[in-house]
């Protein structure tokens, strides 16, 4: 195979291939819905820890998205990657101080997560105020007692954001009133076992209660509902970005003017996880009692790093003709844990033949590590033509 052939990446196992007509496509279907139930007043974040490959932060920034970082280190990323800091939002439990007041100061938009950067602000404000900052505030409250059983968190519920319940949110409004600072903004993100409509309509009605309640109305620019969302597939039980964007809009639109309040989106695992695909090769095969084991040369940590018990969307090309009742695919480390697929009655496999694990485009690269090997290959697919992006870079392992 030379290297005209388009599928050539096969011979660079393990790797990814983003598809970037899948994630262009991901991208246009999450704004055009929004931008269709609430307004052109839409603003969508692209989540930097979901995938930070400098050529998806590339393209998110052509198509006109916010870069969305949880740390200094992705600020500082975004920056690097000729991001203008009006068009950063600023999230996340680890802001330095410095960096806190720097972003304030240039108008990104920052989401306040806890009473400690409120005291920064406070020790800073003479500095601040004149550039009249842009401030959020992530709000923090039992959602799993309005949506029983489905967030991530459970029963303990979430740590971030200011606390309604505990007077935190409360104490945050009263010290920035003190201070004449105006909120701008509420913050929403919520991570959810099931991506439900409910779990977003009861955030969109917690932004109107709260705003009502603390009368932030007159001066809110912005409710941020965060990321969350299923999508990039339409699959059955699950909702699709249409019913998404008009469960939040309506939802808002009874307190909220889309013409003066912004609405921003987060999407991380609904943007990226169906815009890549991950390719391993069988490298051997044995049997242990009656089942046959192959091992490829990729690992479950490069698709499902956290070893999560989880259904995965796979493809096997076996050569074999033969049925075989119980087959498993292991990855190539040491860890007994390390079982990518599991088949009964499928065709058998061989030594050379591969396999194909769809939607791998989210929380995975990040996690990429140089347990036992370097990280895999990385192929990018456009129009036609297919090129290498990230080579395994052999040297890099004995250097740090
Ligand atoms: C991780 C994260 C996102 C993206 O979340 P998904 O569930 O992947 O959509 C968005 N916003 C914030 C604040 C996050 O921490």
């Amino acid at each position: 195979m030379t290297k005209q052939n388009k599928e050539y990446y096969k011979l660079y196992t393990p790797c990814y291939l983003i598809d970037k007509k899948q994630f262009l496509s991901n991208l246009h279907t999450i704004k055009e819905n929004f931008q269709k139930e609430w307004s052109k007043n839409v603003l969508l974040g692209y989540s930097i820890k979901t995938n930070h490959l400098s050529m998806l932060i590339q393209l998110a920034q052509n198509e006109g998205m916010a870069a969305e970082v949880v740390s200094d280190d992705e600020y500082y990323y975004a920056l690097k990657h000729g991001y203008n800091k009006k068009n950063i939002i600023f999230n996340g439990p680890q802001k330095s101080e410095q960096y806190l007041i720097d972003a304030l100061k240039n108008k990104s938009i920052v989401n306040i997560d806890n009473l400690e950067e409120i005291n920064i602000i406070k020790k800073r404000y003479n500095e601040i105020v004149k550039f009249n900052p842009k401030i959020g505030l992530r709000l923090n409250f039992d959602l799993e007692a309005l949506c029983e059983k489905e967030t991530t968190a459970g029963e303990i519920g979430s740590r971030f954001g200011l606390s309604i319940e505990n007077g935190e949110f409360e104490q945050a409004v009263n010290d920035l009133l003190d201070l004449h600072i105006k909120i701008s903004g509420l913050h929403l993100h919520y991570s959810t076992k099931t991506r439900s409509l409910n779990v977003f309509e009861k955030l969109a009605e917690k932004a109107c209660e709260v705003s009502e309640q603390y009368d932030l109305i007159p001066n809110i620019r912005y409710i941020d509902i965060g990321g969350g969302f299923w999508g990039g597939r339409i699959l059955e039980g699950k909702p699709t970005m249409g019913e998404y964007s008009r469960k939040i809009s309506d939802t808002l639109k009874k307190c909220f003017n889309p013409d003066n309040v912004k609405l921003i989106l987060e999407p991380g695992a609904a943007l990226l996880a169906t815009a890549v695909t991950y390719y391993s090769s069988i490298k051997n095969a044995r049997r242990v009692k009656d089942m046959l084991y192959l091992t490829v040369d990729g690992s479950l940590l490069h698709i499902n790093p956290f070893l999560i018990h989880r259904q995965v969307d796979y493809k096997i090309y076996a050569s074999g003709e033969n049925r075989v009742p119980k087959q498993t695919i292991c990855g190539a480390t040491c860890l007994e844990k390390d079982r990518i697929i599991y088949l009964e009655n499928e065709k058998e496999l061989r030594v050379g033949d591969y396999i194909q694990i769809n939607h791998v485009g989210a929380y995975t690269m990040g996690f990429n590590n140089y347990f036992i090997n370097t990280p895999p290959y990385i192929f990018l697919k456009e129009d036609m033509k297919v090129t290498l992006i990230r080579d395994k870079n052999k040297k890099l392992m004995f250097e740090i």
